[in-house]
C-alpha cells in the first residue's frame, strides 16, 4: 500500500510538471493515424480522424460490429487473468498486485493496441465510459514504468535485466505504447499516456545514443521506428526523429565486417532481422514479414520527414519484389513458417546461397504454397501500413490497390464474421480438420496464453481505424481512396471546409454516388477518385452527364477539377464481372490452376458447398466458366457468392504404388457449385477449402 502511494505520487508529480510546451498547435486537429501535414516529403496529408463517419453498408457494419463485440471482447479477455493475463502483468509491474507475470513476452503490446484501437473508437462515439475506462489502464502504465522511462512488465515483473535477449521485444512493446500515447493525444488532448511514452523514448534514446555494439541486434520487431517518427511529429522533438533514423541505421550496421563467409554461413546478422546488410543496400526483401513490413513503413516515415532519397530508392526496388514476386493473390506476404530461403548472393549475379534460417516470413521468388501458406494477419497489417506510407509519399494509386487487396482478402481473413474469435496464419488451401499447419497449431481459434496474441488487437486497431484510410488532401484537392457508404466532413488542404456524402453497396457493386452536401468554395479544386487495378472499363457521370474527358485508366486517379457546388453529384461506376486470374507460371504450386475475383474480393471453394459424393479435389472450372453473382444476405454476415456449374473429373483408376493411381478412364460431368469470399471462409466448421482450382483449357 505504502509503495503504490509512493508512485501514485509520482505520477501525479510527473502529470503535473512534465509539461510539453510545444502541443499548443495540436489544438487545431486535423490530425489521421499519421500526422503528416507538415511532413515536408509526402505529396498527401491524413484527413482528421472525425473528419468520416461511416453510414451503411459493409465497413459500417463492421465498425459497429468492432464497437459492441470486438473492443469489450478483447478487453474482457486481456482483464481475465487466467486468460490474457495482459493487464494483471502491467499491475504486477506496477506494484498494484503481487503475483507471477504470464503470457509471452509481448503481452504488453496488447494492451497498447487495444488503447489505439479504443481512441479510434473514442473519435467516432465520444464515448465518455470508454474514455474512463482508458484512463483507468493509463493510470497502471504509468505507474508500472521504472522511474527512468523503461516500461517492459515482460522483465520488470520478472526482475530480468535489460536487453539481453531481442525476443523479449522490450523495444517493440514501448513501440506500440509510443504509438497508441501520440493517437490518445490526438484523439483526448489528454497528456496522460504521451508523458510516458516521452519518458520511454528519452529513455531509450539515451540508452542507444552510444551505439553498444552489444545492443546491435535490437529492436527486433521494429515498431519502435514508426512510433518515433510519430512521436517527432506530435511533440515536434527533433530527437524523436533522430531516434528514429538511428535504428533504421543501425539495423544491419555491422554488414561487410566479415559476419558471413563467402559460402555465405551466417556469423552474425540475419535474414530473418534484415540485419545483414543495411535497409538501403538491401535488394530483396527477406525475413520475417512483421518484421519488413514495420521497418519499411518506418523507413517511408522517416522519408517523408527526411526527404532522403536512397531510403525511398531501397523502398521502391523492395516493394516491386515483394509484389511482384513474393506475395499471394490475397495479398498474403509471409508464405513461409520455417526455412533456409534462397537468395541472390549479390546484385545481378547468377549464383545463389542458401539464406539463414527464417520463420513466418518471406521465401525465395515465386515460392508461394498454398496449404502451407503462413500469412500471419500481422504481416498483411503491416504490408497496408507500408503502402499507406508509400501512397502519401507519391500519390499514385497502386500502393492504394495493394491495400484493398490486404484489407478484403488476407486481413479479414484472420477475424470470424462475428467478430470474436481470430486466427493467425491465412492457408490458401485447407485439407480439413486433419489439417494441422506447424508444430499443432490449430488454424482457428485464438489462444491468448500464446504467442497468437499479436494478431487480434491488430486487426482490432485496422478495422477501428479503416475510416481513416479512405481519404487523403493535397495542394490539388481531396483524393478518394476506398469506397464505402461514409460522409466525409473535413476541410481541404488549404483550410476550406468541404462536406460529402458517399452512397455505394462496396464491394458488392461496383455503383458508387458521391454528392457534395456543403463546400466552402468558388474556387476550383480536384476532387480525385481511385480507379482500382481490377476495373477496366469504368465510367463516370458528373450531375448525370457522361464525361470522356477525364484520365480513368486502372490502377490511376481520375481528376475532377471543377468549382464544386452543393448539389453536384458524381457517380462512378465499376463494372465488377466475375475474373479468373491465373499466376506467373514459376509458381509451382499454382501451375494450371485459376483463382476466381470480384472486384476487391477473391474467392474460395469451400467442400461444404459442392454437392455430397463429390470428391472436392476433383473440381475444375472450365476455361470459359459463366458466373451467377448473387447476393446472400443471411450468409456469413451477408456475402456476395459466385455460383456456376463446374467440372468435375469422374475418373476410375487403377492402383499404381502408394498414393499414386493410374488413371483408365476419364468422364467429365458438370456440378453445381458456390464459391464465398475468401475472407469468411471457415466459419461453417472446418471443411475443406481451395482458393485455386484446376482449369480445363
Ligand atoms: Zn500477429
Amino acid at each position: 500500500m505504502r509503495r503504490l502511494s509512493i508512485t501514485l505520487t509520482i505520477v501525479l508529480i510527473s502529470v503535473l510538471f512534465n509539461s510539453v510546451p510545444s502541443l499548443a498547435e495540436t489544438a487545431k486537429r486535423d490530425y489521421g493515424i499519421i500526422k503528416n501535414q507538415n511532413s515536408p516529403h509526402s505529396k498527401l496529408s491524413s484527413v482528421d480522424l472525425r473528419a468520416v463517419r461511416w453510414t451503411e453498408g459493409f465497413w459500417a457494419e463492421r465498425f459497429a460490429q468492432t464497437c459492441d463485440v470486438t473492443l469489450p471482447r478483447l478487453w474482457e479477455l486481456a482483464s481475465d487473468p487466467e486468460k490474457g493475463h495482459a493487464i494483471q502483468n502491467l499491475r504486477i509491474a506496477a506494484g498494484i498486485e503481487k503475483g507471477q507475470f504470464k503470457g509471452t513476452h509481448w503481452q504488453d503490446a496488447w494492451v497498447y493496441k487495444w488503447l489505439e484501437s479504443a481512441c479510434y473508437v473514442y473519435s467516432v462515439t465520444a464515448d465518455r465510459g470508454l474514455d474512463a475506462q482508458m484512463d483507468e489502464i493509463i493510470d497502471v502504465i504509468a505507474m508500472a514504468q521504472r522511474p527512468d522511462g523503461y516500461i517492459a512488465s515482460q522483465t520488470i515483473a520478472r526482475n530480468w535485466l535489460r536487453f539481453q535477449v531481442p525476443n523479449h521485444h522490450e523495444l517493440y512493446t514501448m513501440g506500440h505504447l509510443i504509438t497508441a500515447a501520440c493517437i490518445h493525444h490526438r484523439v483526448t488532448d489528454k497528456t496522460t499516456l504521451l508523458n510516458v511514452a516521452r519518458k520511454a523514448a528519452d529513455y531509450i534514446y539515451e540508452t542507444f545514443k552510444g551505439r553498444d555494439p552489444k545492443l546491435a541486434d535490437f529492436p527486433r520487431n521494429p515498431s519502435i521506428i514508426m512510433a518515433a517518427v510519430e512521436l517527432y511529429r506530435t511533440t515536434g522533438e527533433k530527437k524523436y526523429l533522430d531516434l528514429a533514423n538511428f535504428f533504421i541505421d543501425w539495423r544491419g550496421s555491422r554488414y561487410g565486417k566479415g559476419r558471413r563467409n563467402e559460402w555465405g554461413t551466417l556469423t552474425g546478422g540475419s535474414d530473418l532481422n534484415q540485419n545483414w546488410r543495411p535497409l538501403r543496400k538491401e535488394t530483396e526483401v527477406v525475413g520475417h514479414a512483421v518484421f519488413f513490413t514495420y521497418l519499411y513503413a518506418g523507413a517511408a516515415d522517416a522519408y517523408m520527414e527526411s526527404g532522403d532519397t536512397t531510403l525511398l530508392d531501397a523502398l521502391q526496388r523492395l516493394w516491386t519484389d515483394l509484389v511482384d514476386k513474393k506475395m499471394y493473390i490475397t495479398g498474403g506476404v509471409s508464405p513461409i513458417h520455417k526455412a533456409h530461403p534462397v537468395r541472390s548472393f549479390q546484385p545481378g549475379h547468377l549464383s545463389a546461397i542458401v539464406g539463414d534460417s527464417i520463420h513466418e516470413g518471406a521465401g525465395a521468388p515465386y515460392e508461394l504454397p498454398n496449404d502451407t501458406a503462413y500469412n500471419e494477419t500481422c504481416g498483411q497489417i503491416g504490408n497496408l501500413m507500408w503502402n499507406w506510407r508509400m501512397l502519401a509519399i507519391t500519390g499514385e494509386a497502386r500502393f492504394a490497390d495493394i491495400m484493398e487487396r490486404n484489407i478484403f482478402n488476407s486481413i479479414l481473413s484472420g477475424i470470424e464474421v462475428d467478430g470474436d474469435d481470430w486466427s493467425y496464419t491465412n492457408p490458401l488451401r485447407w485439407h480439413g480438420p486433419e489439417h494441422i499447419l506447424w508444430s499443432n497449431d490449430s488454424h482457428k481459434r485464438f489462444d491468448p496464453g500464446q504467442r497468437h496474441i499479436c494478431c487480434p488487437t491488430n486487426l482490432l486497431r485496422t478495422v477501428a481505424s479503416r475510416h481513416n484510410y479512405l481519404y487523403s488532401i493535397s495542394k490539388k484537392g481531396l483524393w478518394i481512396h476506398h469506397y464505402g457508404g461514409n460522409v466525409f466532413d473535413g476541410k481541404l488542404a488549404d483550410g476550406r471546409k468541404i462536406k460529402l456524402t458517399q452512397k455505394t453497396n462496396y464491394p458488392w457493386d461496383g455503383r458508387v454516388c458521391i454528392t457534395v452536401d456543403a463546400v466552402e468554395s468558388v474556387d476550383p479544386f480536384s476532387i480525385l477518385l481511385r480507379i482500382p487495378g481490377w476495373a477496366k472499363s469504368s465510367n463516370l457521370k458528373i450531375n448525370h452527364k457522361p464525361t470522356d474527358i477525364f484520365r480513368y485508366e486502372p490502377s490511376s486517379y481520375a481528376i475532377i477539377e471543377r468549382k464544386w457546388a452543393a448539389g453536384d453529384v458524381i457517380e462512378l461506376n465499376l463494372p465488377m464481372p466475375v475474373r479468373m486470374i491465373t499466376a506467373d507460371p514459376r509458381v509451382e504450386q499454382t501451375r494450371n490452376q485459376v483463382a476466381v475475383m470480384r472486384g476487391p474480393v477473391v474467392y474460395c471453394l469451400e467442400s461444404v458447398d459442392v454437392p455430397q459424393g463429390i470428391r472436392f479435389e476433383d473440381i475444375c472450372l472450365g476455361a470459359n466458366t459463366k458466373w451467377k453473382v448473387q447476393h446472400e444476405p443471411d450468409l456469413l454476415g451477408g456475402v456476395t457468392v459466385l455460383k456456376t456449374k463446374a467440372i468435375v473429373i469422374d475418373k476410375t483408376t487403377a492402383k499404381d504404388i502408394g498414393g499414386y493411381r493410374e488413371i483408365n478412364n476419364i468422364k467429365p460431368s458438370r456440378v453445381d457449385i458456390t464459391m464465398i469470399p475468401y475472407y469468411a471462409w471457415n466459419n461453417r466448421q472446418e471443411p475443406k477449402m481451395t482458393v485455386w482450382l484446376p482449369v480445363r483449357w
